[in-house]
C-alpha cells in the first residue's frame, strides 16, 4: 500500500476518533481523550496488525478480521478503553485477549516506563502477536498463551486490567489481581448480544465500585475447554 495513502487514512482515523469521542461524551463522560492516548493511536501502524488483503481498510474506524474468527476492535474503542485506564506511563498493565497485538502495542506506547502483560487463549494468535510485537521492538510487552479468566498470578498485582473479549460477569480473579487504587475496563454481557463497557475501580481500602460506560459489541471471552 502506498505510504502516502496510508498516512492520509491514518490522519482520517485520528479525526474520526476525536469526532466519536465528542459524540459519545455525554455517555462516557469523556468528550476528548488524553494527549498520551492520542499520541499512541497516532504512533501505532494499524495496517501491520491485520491480514495482508485488508491493509487499505486497516485505518477505517471499524473492527477488522484477524483470523481464527477473531476481530481487532474499532480504533475509537481501542482509544476509549486505553484512555479509561488513566495511565501515567510507568504502570504494570494486564490485557486479556491479545488477538493481533494491536491494543497491546497502543498500551506499550503509553507505557514508556511501564509493562504490558497480555494473555491470548488461541495459541496461533498468541504466537503471531508475540512475533509481531518482538519484530516491532515492543520489548515492554510479554505475551502468554493461556486462559484469561485465571489472570496472571505470578505478575499480579496490576495497576490496570483491560479485557478485550466479553465475559458474562466480571471475572473474580482479575478483580483480585488489581492493586488497591487500580482500575479495570471490561465489556460485560452475553455472547452475540450487545455488552456494556464497564469500569471497575478498586479504592485504596480495597472497596470495589462498578460503573457502566457505553454499549459495545465484542467477541465472547471463552471458557477454557481443558
Ligand atoms: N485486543 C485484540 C483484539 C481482541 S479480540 C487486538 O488488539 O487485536 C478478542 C481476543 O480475545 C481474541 O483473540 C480471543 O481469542 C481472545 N480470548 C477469548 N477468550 C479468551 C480467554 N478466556 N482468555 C484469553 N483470551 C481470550
Amino acid at each position: 500500500m502506498d505510504p502516502k495513502k496510508r498516512e492520509k487514512a491514518h490522519h482520517k482515523m485520528m479525526r474520526e476518533i476525536e469526532d466519536d469521542a465528542r459524540d459519545t461524551g455525554t455517555w462516557t463522560g469523556r468528550s476528548r481523550f488524553s494527549d498520551s492516548t492520542m499520541a499512541a493511536m497516532a504512533a501505532v501502524q494499524r495496517h501491520l496488525f491485520v491480514d495482508d488483503d485488508i491493509q487499505i481498510a486497516a485505518y477505517v474506524n471499524r473492527p477488522q478480521r484477524i483470523g481464527h474468527g477473531q476481530t481487532i476492535s474499532q480504533p475509537y474503542i481501542v482509544a476509549l478503553m486505553t484512555d479509561f485506564l488513566d495511565l501515567t506511563g510507568s504502570e504494570k498493565v494486564l490485557e486479556i485477549g491479545t488477538g493481533s497485538g494491536y491494543q497491546a502495542a497502543v498500551l506499550a506506547e503509553v507505557l514508556k516506563q511501564g509493562r504490558v502483560f497480555t494473555i491470548e487463549i488461541v495459541e496461533p494468535l498468541a504466537k503471531m502477536a508475540a512475533k509481531r510485537l518482538r519484530e516491532l521492538d515492543y520489548d515492554n510487552v510479554t505475551v502468554r498463551h493461556g486462559d484469561g479468566y485465571k489472570g496472571w498470578p505470578e505478575e499480579a498485582p496490576f495497576d490496570a486490567v483491560i479485557v478485550t473479549a466479553a465475559p458474562e460477569t466480571i471475572p473474580e480473579a482479575l478483580v483480585e489481581q488489581l492493586k488497591p487504587g487500580g482500575r479495570m475496563i471490561v465489556p460485560i454481557g452475553r455472547a452475540h448480544d450487545r455488552q456494556t463497557l464497564t469500569l471497575v475501580r478498586k479504592d485504596a481500602a480495597g472497596q470495589v465500585t462498578v460503573d457502566k460506560v457505553l454499549p459495545v459489541a465484542f467477541v465472547p471471552m471463552v471458557k477454557d475447554r481443558n
